[in-house]
């Protein structure tokens, strides 16, 4: 029972935060997870999931992440592709260095991802749902997201680019944009230099007045991978409180 009942689901970024919240939600929905995250430690206590502790930004590594499905559950259905880094810097603060990971990252690792579960999806005779984490960022300029905001646009494009590639294959390819998520990233850019400010000025900006929480992501997530979404593709879909609709 659920709405993935016996889906093969692989979630990156599964460790913390939104990839997390979804992992969970989608264990209840009856899904097989194959959870994947950077930080083997914590993945660990993600019980009931299948871990692959590797970097997205290594090919071998997001290789590894789709073909763990297929070996274990014989199948892929679902890619969150999730992972992600997000430093707050502004253009003059950045260096060339952050702007080399975060591409990495938040760019090579979400084409990789994708493109190994599409080789698959494709080679189990069609077939599947991606859901990509965008961003507010990835949608509309803000201040301080230099680097972060532009690997964003690169979800969203590559959202868009893929529904239309693989429409007729049977594959959709949606993402979600969510507003500022109380995660640990948050936490941690309360006490960055800059940090409360910044963070009080991003909450005023969201219509609702609060950032919203990981399951609230994870909810949107699952319908967006779930047969419930069978005509939804291309789609970015702002989980926000009204951030966009400004
Ligand atoms: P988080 O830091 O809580 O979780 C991110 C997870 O990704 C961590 O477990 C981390 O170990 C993992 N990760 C980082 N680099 C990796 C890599 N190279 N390979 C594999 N795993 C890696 O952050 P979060 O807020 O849950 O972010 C998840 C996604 O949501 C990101 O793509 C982020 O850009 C996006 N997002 C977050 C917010 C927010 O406000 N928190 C808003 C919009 C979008």
């Amino acid at each position: 029972a659920g709405r993935l009942a016996d889906r093969v689901c692989v979630i990156t970024g599964a460790a913390s935060g939104i990839g997390r919240a979804t992992a969970e939600r989608f264990l209840r929905e009856g899904a097989r997870v194959v959870a994947a995250d950077l930080d083997g430690e914590r993945l660990g206590t993600l019980d009931g999931t299948v871990q692959v502790v590797g970097d997205v930004a290594r090919e071998e590594d997001a290789r590894r992440m789709i073909a763990t499905a297929v070996e274990r559950f014989g199948r892929i259905d679902v890619l969150v592709a999730n992972a992600g880094v997000i430093p707050l810097l502004d253009i003059v603060e950045a260096t060339a260095a952050d702007w080399d990971r975060v591409m990495d990252v938040d760019g090579r690792g979400m084409f990789l991802t994708c493109k190994y579960a599409i080789e698959a999806m494709v080679a189990q005779d069609g077939g599947g749902a991606i859901v990509c984490t965008s961003s507010i960022s990835g949608m509309a300029g803000q201040a301080r997201q230099a680097v972060y905001g532009p690997a964003k646009f690169v979800a969203s494009g590559l959202t868009k680019h893929l529904a239309v590639e693989w429409a007729a294959r049977g594959i959709r390819v949606n993402a979600v944009a969510p507003g500022t998520i109380e995660t640990e990233r948050v936490a941690a850019a309360r006490v960055e230099p800059g940090g409360p400010e910044y963070l009080e000025e991003v909450a005023r900006a969201h219509p609702m007045g609060r950032f919203g929480d990981p399951e609230e992501v994870a909810a949107a997530i699952l319908f967006l991978a779930s047969d419930e979404a069978s005509f939804v593709t291309g789609a970015i879909l702002p989980v926000d409180g009204g951030y966009l609709a400004r």
